[in-house]
């Protein structure tokens, strides 16, 4: 099948994208790295009749990483971030979780912006980015504004973007020291989307005690599962395998995954328990803590 017909534009400005969403209200998309969106269309799930394509911007390539944090622009390809030396000093869950993205040629082509826009809440980045505390950084007509990942999915393949919006930019801030993370995900085939998948994020103080600790499940409901009411148990203590198995299955009860080809309901949340239970023991160990 081909995609239903449809108008391509290509603007060289951020500006002028803008304009253009806002001129083709509701009926406009956004073309990122096309990884998602072509393979839509061409089924004819997706029908936009304008596609606005964003890779001729000037600028939107870039990977920016600093003091305050790492930059990453609408187009910065996964494979380019997966393999910056920056990114894996500072942001290694994030190349984690990318190398388990697909399969490198789309990764070649792929945005991370665009995953995280894409809002599929099977895949890799939004999780390990809302994980990281990212947020994005969207142009629309208004001006520009920041959107805490926390309040940017509202519901499967939906985000908190306008239409005529444009998210021109992912920030993810820098981790304090004694920060240690895990991405690990149980996938069929590799390249595939995960049954389930886990990033973890936790901090040590001095004492080797657990300060703070972000874990968000990949494929256990509508939205990347963020459990923030199950990290309580962990804080102020040496995170240990009993401790770590019971905080697992406290996310594994409270997510909401579903049955799907790829496994049923229980089968996810026994394999999230394990998961969250195996990537906090990994997370503490690269912070330095001693099990
Ligand atoms: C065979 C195959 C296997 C795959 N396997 C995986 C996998 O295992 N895990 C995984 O996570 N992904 C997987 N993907 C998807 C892939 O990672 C995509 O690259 C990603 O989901 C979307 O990024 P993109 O840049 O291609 O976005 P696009 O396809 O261009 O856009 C996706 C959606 O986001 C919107 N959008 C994109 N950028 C912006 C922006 N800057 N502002 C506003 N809206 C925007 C678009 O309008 C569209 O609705 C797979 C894809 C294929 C084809």
């Amino acid at each position: 099948m081909k995609s239903a017909p449809f108008t391509h534009h290509a603007p060289d400005s951020v500006g002028a994208a803008v304009e253009l969403l806002g001129e083709h209200a509701g009926r406009a998309r956004v073309l990122a790295g096309g990884q998602s969106l072509v393979p839509l269309m061409h089924r004819r799930i997706e029908r936009p009749a304008h596609l606005v394509d964003i890779n001729r911007i000037d600028g939107l390539d870039r990977i920016a990483a600093g003091s305050a944090g790492l930059s990453l622009g609408a187009v910065a390809r996964q494979r380019a971030v997966e393999t910056s030396p920056e990114v894996a000093r500072g942001w290694p869950l994030l190349c984690e979780a990318l190398a388990e993205v697909a399969h490198p040629a789309i990764r070649n082509r792929g945005t991370v912006v665009g995953s995280v826009c894409n809002a599929d809440p099977s895949a890799e980045l939004p999780a390990a980015a809302l994980a990281l505390d990212g947020r994005v950084v969207a142009e629309g007509p208004a001006g520009r504004r920041e959107i805490e990942l926390a309040e940017f999915f509202a519901a499967a393949n939906r985000t908190a973007l306008a239409p005529e919006e444009v998210a021109v930019e992912l920030v993810l801030p820098p981790s304090p020291l004694r920060t240690g993370s895990t991405w690990i995900e149980v996938c069929r085939r590799a390249g595939d989307l995960p049954v389930a998948g886990v990033a973890v994020v936790v901090g040590l103080d001095e004492g080797g005690a657990c300060d703070r600790a972000r874990i968000v499940c990949a494929n256990a409901g509508p939205v990347p599962f963020d459990a923030v009411d199950q990290v309580g148990p962990l804080l102020g203590r040496a995170p240990d395998p009993r401790l770590a198995a019971a905080v697992g299955e406290a996310v594994a009860a409270a997510c909401a995954p579903v049955s799907d080809y790829q496994g049923t309901e229980m089968e996810r949340r026994r394999v999230l328990a394990t998961l969250v239970r195996r990537a906090l023991l990994g997370a503490a160990e690269r912070a330095g803590g001693v099990l």
